[in-house]
């Protein structure tokens, strides 16, 4: 096959290998999930059903690619954090990000039947987009995480006072929105609290602030952290380090203060 006369066209292929000692971001995000949570009869505002199937799929593809050390879901979106050294691919930025969404679309549907046992899945077939992003510094990588969590509450507290109004008050859904037109998110903690007797800051933490996977480099048997207690089935021997495993949790405090441990001691 070698040098054959149609060999020239691999000149066309462009490089795009993204930028040296920069953290890699790959976000992937449901293509209409608008209409499939409609199809599916999603409980609205938040199906934990659906949240678990992200979750899972979201681990399995950390377990799939050794070399991630982050990841954070919320709704239809993941991102994926590979280190600042990582030099899967050759870093090249559609390896990367194809790979990651094939894998992760392969186990959403793989792992569907599961977790909606009496909706099995027809064509249009649930799919996921892609992009690749560098963030050169740990404060540039946790304002990003920063703002897909902002987003997270933002959507959420929107879409909870709305299908208060709808579901509970009774409101017709073009109604509840015009009456939350020009709202802000103290209006609409006390429309919640007024006239629903919600609380938000009662609601789940998986739904106001989204999920985190992060690899567990050193577990360590005695520590009495949250998520070695939840994670760790055969607690290991304390003094070696354990395999790289990856471990979801629904967040239960700021990613701020989770996300230092992982990443000093990512490779
Ligand atoms: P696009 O293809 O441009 O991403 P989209 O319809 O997927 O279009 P998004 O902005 O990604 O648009 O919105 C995702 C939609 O899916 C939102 O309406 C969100 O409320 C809904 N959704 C996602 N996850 C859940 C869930 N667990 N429960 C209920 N609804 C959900
Ligand atoms: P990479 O991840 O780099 O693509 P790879 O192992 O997939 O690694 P390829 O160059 O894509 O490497 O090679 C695909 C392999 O799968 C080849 O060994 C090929 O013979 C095998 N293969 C693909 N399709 C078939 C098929 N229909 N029947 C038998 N073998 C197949
Ligand atoms: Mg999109
Ligand atoms: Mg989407
Ligand atoms: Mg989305
Ligand atoms: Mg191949």
């Amino acid at each position: 096959m070698a040098n054959s006369k149609y060999e020239y066209v691999r000149l066309y292929e462009q490089p795009d290998t993204l930028l040296q000692n920069t953290f890699i971001v790959v976000r992937l995000d449901g293509r209409g999930f608008t209409k499939l949570t409609a199809k599916y009869e999603f409980e609205k505002p938040n199906d934990i059903r659906a949240l678990r199937l992200m979750n899972e799929a979201a681990e399995a593809v950390m377990k799939d690619l050794p070399d991630l050390v982050l990841a954070y879901g919320q709704s239809d979106e993941f991102s994926f954090v590979f280190p600042k050294d990582c030099q899967l691919f050759e870093r090249r930025a559609s390896k990367l990000t194809t790979t990651i969404v094939s894998t992760f679309t392969a186990h959403y549907v793989f792992a569907w039947a599961k977790h909606f046992p009496d909706a099995p899945l027809t064509s249009p077939l649930p799919s996921f987009d892609g992009r690749a992003v560098c963030y050169p510094s740990d404060t540039n990588l946790r304002d990003y995480l920063s703002w897909r969590q902002v987003d997270c509450h933002i959507n959420n507290l929107y879409n909870t006072t709305f299908w208060a109004l709808v579901q509970q008050g009774g409101m017709d859904p073009r109604d509840a929105e015009k009456e939350l037109s020009g709202t802000v998110s103290s209006d609409k903690n006390e429309i919640l609290f007024s006239r629903f007797g919600i609380n938000y800051n009662n609601e789940p933490d998986i739904f106001k602030k989204g999920s985190v996977i992060y690899r567990d480099f050193f577990p360590i048997a005695s520590e009495k952290s949250p998520v070695l207690q939840t994670a760790s089935k055969t607690p290991p021997p304390l003094s070696h380090p354990q395999p790289k495993r990856a471990i979801a949790r629904p967040m239960s405090q700021p990613l701020e203060r989770t996300q230092p441990s992982v990443l000093r001691d990512s490779p």
